[in-house]
């Protein structure tokens, strides 16, 4: 049984926009910016000089309660741990993208290696976690923008700090509800659309409707996954054959300079 543990409270109206939260991902997953597991949604500039605004927000997987992501993967790729963590597995992908289609934030997005494509997904800093500290992320906010803790607690709070500044925020517990709920939890001055945050609409996660399609059509499922397992191969196959054929090309050349 899934236990749903962990949480991220995210304060719009903490946030500075300083971006160290994505160094701290790049840092930690030892990728360069471009490929980290974070990134800012902002409203723009806001309002009439001199009375202007803007706020900002990071954002990263839900992790959702029931993923559509871990639905759509035919091939088990993307699995929900039993604390609730959505973790991705490289090897058993097969490059289909079918969790980029699936998921309602818009949160994988691939890094192409030579030709095979691997997804940049967010797994909460789990060796972090392993060893009792928090996600880098929420580490290193200089302004506790992001919070972590135990799911009910984040939640708690993101309520607590609404009731007790109505002003200062809007009335919405942005990721309670949205996708069947998630594991992250926004508050914020400004409408979330404003932020450019997705607008998902639906109280149930897509995951539901995807199991009933895959469990429907089983051998549809089972053959697309096979097909795109062959393809896959087939690509990782011929750069291993390169990258072989270019070692033997070149290892006459280091022979005769270490001769
Ligand atoms: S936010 Fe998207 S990628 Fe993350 S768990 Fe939810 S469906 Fe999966
Ligand atoms: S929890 Fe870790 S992997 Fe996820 S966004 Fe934060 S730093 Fe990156
Ligand atoms: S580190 Fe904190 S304040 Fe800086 S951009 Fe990230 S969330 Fe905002």
């Amino acid at each position: 049984m899934t236990e749903h543990k962990y949480g991220f409270l995210i304060d719009a109206s903490c946030c500075i926009d300083c971006r160290a939260c994505l160094v701290a991902c790049s840092v930690e997953n030892n990728v360069p910016m471009k490929n980290t597991r974070i990134w800012i949604h902002d409203t723009g500039v806001m309002g009439e000089y001199p009375n202007l605004s803007r706020y900002s927000a990071p954002f990263h997987c839900m992790h959702c309660v029931d993923p559509s992501c871990v639905s759509a993967c035919t091939v088990g790729a993307l699995q929900q741990s039993r604390e609730g963590i959505v973790i991705y597995d490289q090897d058993r992908c097969i490059g289909c993208r079918y969790c980029m289609y699936a998921c309602p934030f818009e949160v994988p997005n691939f890094e192409w290696q030579e030709r095979l494509a691997l997804i940049i997904k967010c797994d909460l800093c789990t060796a972090r976690l392993d060893e009792g500290g928090q996600p880098a992320c929420a580490a290193t906010c200089p302004t506790r923008a992001i919070q972590f803790g135990r799911r009910d607690e984040m939640l708690n709070l993101a309520y607590k700090r609404i009731q007790e500044n109505p002003q200062r925020y809007v009335a919405h517990v942005y990721g309670e509800h949205e996708n069947g709920g998630t594991s992250t939890f926004y508050i914020s001055p400004v409408p979330f659309e404003q932020l450019g945050f997705p607008v998902t609409g639906q109280t149930e996660s897509p995951a539901h409707f995807n199991r009933l399609v895959t469990h429907g059509t089983p051998t549809v499922a089972a053959g697309v996954a096979i097909g795109m397992a062959g393809i896959y191969l087939a690509i990782k196959r011929q750069a291993a054959d390169n990258a072989a054929a270019a070692a033997e090309h070149a290892r006459p050349e280091h022979k005769a300079e270490e001769e």
